[in-house]
Order: structure tokens, then C-alpha cells, then sequence
């Protein structure tokens, strides 16, 4: 089957559905690839390139419609297009089926299988598919970009002979795949991140990021949704996180808002008396414009200013790093195809049976087959806190008694005392180091990020095998038996040794930035 991909109409899209870099693995599954020409061009992939990964470029899009079987494409298809769709042909990309319910219809009385793109359902398998994910991921990293340019400061705390420069201070609202995106990008940046949902689960992803998690205790009400999603909190949720938000508007300098119910209008969560209270020179980024906005002054798809605040409401932000959107999503579709290409010969097969094509298929065969059955959801809800009194509050670090360790300093004095009594001098300094060496180790131990435990073990394993130093000075023994037991102790030890820094190099070698 021949794969096409067309120039995106949709004015200003810049990505490509189809890479260089990606195309071949089409063309290991066996299909042919036909690209129309430019239609890379703006997010940096040439007519050329195309052809060096062995796509044939088209001269039009009538021509590229008319030969190919499957059309692979980002926005939904626009008028003009749809006209060119004829039946048998499968069209893959972000369709949207609930606000195109028209086009829909005219693509199944057509007899054309669309396979949308943003209906993957959520299943752990169906992450490589995730286009979705994919483009939140995008549109976090540059919300926080766009926030840069146009905030007039550092990120980062600096302290320079010209003065002290405090770390901007971000709030993110909403820590899905977008949020924890720029929570991440900030974070790096330098800024003192702080991150807040309605679903509690979310709070040890945005700590492991560095970022402080706002919680907001209101009596037994979690928002994780039974379909991965979100789900609709009720008034009084709404009412407490947006006193929150009145108080963090006055302190941070960026909100970056990404909270989304799906299939829902994005609740307004920042009020134009929230946007007055902040800083002259802050910015907001509402990545909900395209589904109306977070922040009440949003402009879907505009910059504006009140007040000294900058509001960005682009909807295109994952168009807005074409070529590294244009790769991510064409990874997401040649995972697609792989699925949808059991045998590699460059024939589709819809295995309706298979929970991912079915959810993504939403007409085939003259008739339309969205919504679907529910998925088997692979991210249970998590059980819900329960909390006495609807309150807003902060989290604050439990306060910590010293009562026990007290005690137990104490109890440990008077049992050394009491050991020293009786025991030789030479157990009391061996004692000495060896509870020294106790403390020492577990100070380091604890300090160190548990991600770093296996490298920590290992190494410690390492430097710890000193057995091989006991056995190389028995090693030269009289005895046969002392010296063949040497032999084997120093054989086992000094693999323990290459073992542990090996295991120790590779772990270390994970976290290390190739400077490549
Ligand atoms: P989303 O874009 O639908 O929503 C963004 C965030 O807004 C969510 O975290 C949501 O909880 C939050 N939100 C909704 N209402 C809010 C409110 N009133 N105040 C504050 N925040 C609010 O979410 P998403 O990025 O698509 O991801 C949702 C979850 O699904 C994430 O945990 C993500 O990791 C998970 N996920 C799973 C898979 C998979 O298993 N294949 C794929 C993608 C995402």
C-alpha cells in the first residue's frame, strides 16, 4: 500500500506528519511513501531529504490523494480535502470526531476509515501511539519559552557584583503531561516552580521534578476521572483552589494553566482580579485557550496585555517547534501503522478486536464506530483523602518531636558507660570506630537521592570486598589448603570488585549529559 503525506492547509500549521528520519521505518513495514512537495519545508524537512529516506515527492495534492491508499496527516482534513478522499482510502490523523460530527458522517457515507488520532485511548501499550501526550509534552517546554521571551527576567537566581537577582517564582496549574512539561523546562530554567491539581496522585511527580506541590484540602473530593482524565470538581472545590490562586497570583511572576476536563470547556480559574493583583511584568500562558481558556482575558490564539500582564493564548504551540513535533508525531504514527501492519507486508489490517484500533477508529466501512466501548484503563483512580474540614491550606512540614531521640541518646550513654565497666580497652576503641563508621554510612546513605541507591550499593560492594587484601597476604600460606582457599577468596572477590564499579560506571553513565 502506498502511505501519503500532504502539505498541512490549516493556515500557520508547520508541522509534517511524515520525517526523513522516520520514513524508512514505513518503508520496513513494507509500505511505499509519497510525500507532497513543501510539505515539510516549514518545519525544516526538504523536498530532498525526503527523497534521500526513499519517499517519492508529487508535484500536487491532487496527484498524491488520487495514488495513495493511506493519507497520514496532523490537522483534520479541511473542505478541499475531504473532497479528495475517496472510498477504501484510510485517513490517519487528529480528527476530533465530537466538534466534527458533519465531516464525519460525509467520510463514512464515503466509505473512507478514519483513524483519529487524539481517540488512542489511554492504555499503557498505546503510549508509543500517544500523539496526544506527544504534543502536550511539546506545548509545556514552549509555553514556558514563550513566558521567557516575554518576561523582562532571569529565571535563575544570580548573585553578581551588580546585585542579588531572585529566581522568578512559576506556578503551573494543572500537572498532566503539559504541566509536568513545563514544570520540568522551569524548573531547569532556574525558577522556583510550584505545581497544583485537583487529582492528589500528581503530588510525587511534581516533587520528583523539584517543584513545590500546592495542596488544597477539601473535604473528600479527589479529581482523578475512571477514564485517565480529570473529572468535573464540584463549586466548592472550584471556589477554594481559586482563593489559592488569589494568593499565589500576588507572589509568583508566570502562571502557566494547562487544566483540562476532557471532552469539557476549560474551567476559568484565573479571575481579571487575580490578573490585577499580579506583578506589572508577569505573564500567563493559558495552554486551555483552544478549549476557552483558563484565565477569564484569554485570547484564543493572541498575546494580549492588561495591566502591565502579558496573557498568551496561542493554540498552536506544538506547530510553533514544527521539526521537533514533526518527529515525535510521525514516531507516534509509524507505531500506528506497525500495529495496524501485523505481517510487515505494507497491508493494513483493522483487528477490531484490538482494544487500540478500535478506540482510535472512528468509520470504516460506511459506518460511523465512535464513540467506542470503554478501554480497560490501565491508571486506576487512587483511593480518595479524606478530610475533616473544607480548608485552604499550604502544606506545611510536620512539626518534629525530640523527645525519642533524646531517650534515646541518653539510654545509649549510660549502656556505653556501663559496657566500658566491664570490657577490655580493645572492644571499647574497635566499638568506638565501628559505631562511628555506623554513623558515617548512614549519613551518606541517607542523603543520597534513592535513584542513586543501586550505584551507591554497588560501589560500597566494590571498595567493601577488603576479604581479597586478607587472602592475597595468605595466598603465599604453607599450608596447601590455606592457599587454595585464598586463591578461590580473591577469584570471587575480585569479581565482586569489577562487578560493583562496572554496575557503578553504567548507573552513573544513566545520569550523565553525553556531550556528544
Ligand atoms: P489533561 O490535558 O486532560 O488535563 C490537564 C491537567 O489538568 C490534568 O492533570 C487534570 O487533573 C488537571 N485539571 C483538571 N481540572 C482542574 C482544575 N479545576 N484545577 C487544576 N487542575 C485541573 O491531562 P493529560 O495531560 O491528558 O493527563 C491526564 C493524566 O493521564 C496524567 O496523569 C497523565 O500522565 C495520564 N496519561 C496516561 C496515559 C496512558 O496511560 N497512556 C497517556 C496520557 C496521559
Amino acid at each position: 500500500m502506498k502511505v501519503g503525506i500532504p502539505k498541512e492547509k490549516y493556515p500557520d500549521e508547520q508541522r509534517v506528519a511524515m520525517t526523513p528520519d522516520v520514513a524508512p521505518k514505513l518503508l520496513a513495514l513494507g509500505f511505499s511513501v509519497a510525500v507532497e512537495t513543501g510539505a515539510g519545508t516549514a518545519a525544516s524537512y526538504s523536498d530532498n531529504a525526503y527523497r534521500e529516506a526513499g519517499a517519492d515527492i508529487m508535484p500536487s495534492a491532487k496527484e498524491l490523494w488520487a495514488q495513495c491508499d493511506i493519507m497520514l496527516k496532523v490537522r483534520a482534513p479541511e473542505r478541499d480535502e475531504v473532497e479528495l478522499l475517496k472510498s477504501g482510502q484510510t485517513l490517519i490523523g487528529f480528527f476530533w470526531p465530537a466538534q466534527n460530527p458533519k465531516m464525519l458522517k460525509t467520510l463514512a457515507d464515503r466509505g473512507v476509515t478514519v483513524l483519529a488520532m487524539d481517540s488512542i485511548p489511554r492504555l499503557s501499550r498505546a503510549q508509543k501511539m500517544d500523539a496526544l501526550s506527544s504534543m502536550a509534552n511539546v506545548g509545556g517546554y514552549r509555553a514556558v519559552i514563550e513566558a521567557a521571551e516575554h518576561f523582562g527576567r532571569f529565571f535563575t537566581g544570580q548573585v553578581t557584583a551588580a546585585g542579588r537577582v531572585e529566581p522568578a517564582k512559576v506556578l503551573v496549574i494543572g500537572a498532566g503531561v503539559a504541566g509536568l512539561s513545563a514544570i520540568g523546562t522551569a524548573g531547569g530554567m532556574g525558577a522556583i516552580v510550584r505545581g497544583f491539581d485537583t487529582r492528589p496522585e500528581v503530588k510525587e511527580q511534581i516533587e520528583s521534578l523539584n517543584a513545590q506541590f500546592l495542596a488544597l484540602d477539601v473535604a473528600d473530593e479527589d479529581g482523578s476521572g475512571e477514564d485517565g482524565y480529570a473529572k468535573v470538581m464540584s463549586e466548592a472545590y472550584i471556589n477554594a483552589e481559586m482563593a489559592l490562586f488569589a494568593e499565589q497570583a500576588k507572589e509568583v511572576d508566570i502562571i502557566i494553566t494547562t487544566a483540562l476536563v476532557h471532552g469539557k470547556p476549560a474551567p476559568k480559574l484565573i479571575t481579571a482580579d487575580m490578573i490585577g493583583s499580579m506583578k506589572p511584568g508577569s505573564v500567563v500562558v493559558d495552554l486551555a485557550a483552544e478549549q476557552g481558556g483558563n484565565c477569564e482575558l484569554t485570547v484564543p490564539g493572541e498575546l494580549v496585555i492588561h495591566g502591565g500582564v502579558t496573557i498568551i493564548g496561542y493554540t498552536d504551540l506544538p506547530s510553533r517547534m514544527a521539526s521537533q513535533s514533526s518527529q515525535l508525531y510521525a514516531t507516534n504514527l509509524m507505531h500506528l501503522l506497525a500495529e495496524l501492519t501485523p505481517e510487515k507486508d505494507g497491508q493494513i489490517v483493522l483487528n477490531m478486536d484490538d482494544d487500540v484500533i478500535r478506540g482510535a477508529t472512528i468509520c470504516t466501512g460506511g459506518k460511523i464506530t465512535w464513540p467506542p466501548p470503554a478501554p480497560k484503563l490501565t491508571q486506576a483512580p487512587k483511593k480518595k483523602i479524606s478530610v475533616s474540614a473544607p480548608a485552604v491550606k499550604i502544606e506545611k512540614k510536620k512539626k518534629i518531636s525530640l523527645f525519642g531521640p533524646v531517650i534515646a541518646v541518653m539510654a545509649a550513654t549510660l549502656i556505653l558507660l556501663g559496657l566500658g565497666t566491664v570490657a577490655p580497652p580493645n572492644f571499647m576503641a574497635h566499638l568506638k570506630i565501628f559505631v562511628l563508621a555506623s554513623f558515617v554510612a548512614y549519613m551518606v546513605v541517607w542523603n543520597v537521592s534513592p535513584t542513586l541507591h543501586t550505584s551507591l550499593m554497588s560501589m560500597n560492594n566494590a571498595i567493601s570486598s577488603v576479604i581479597v587484601v586478607g587472602a592475597l597476604l595468605q595466598v603465599s600460606a604453607a599450608s596447601e589448603v590455606v592457599k587454595w582457599v585464598a586463591v578461590i577468596a580473591i577469584f570471587f572477590t575480585s569479581i565482586n570488585i569489577l562487578g560493583g564499579f562496572a554496575v557503578t560506571h553504567r548507573m552513573l553513565k544513566m545520569f550523565r549529559k553525553s556531550s556528544t
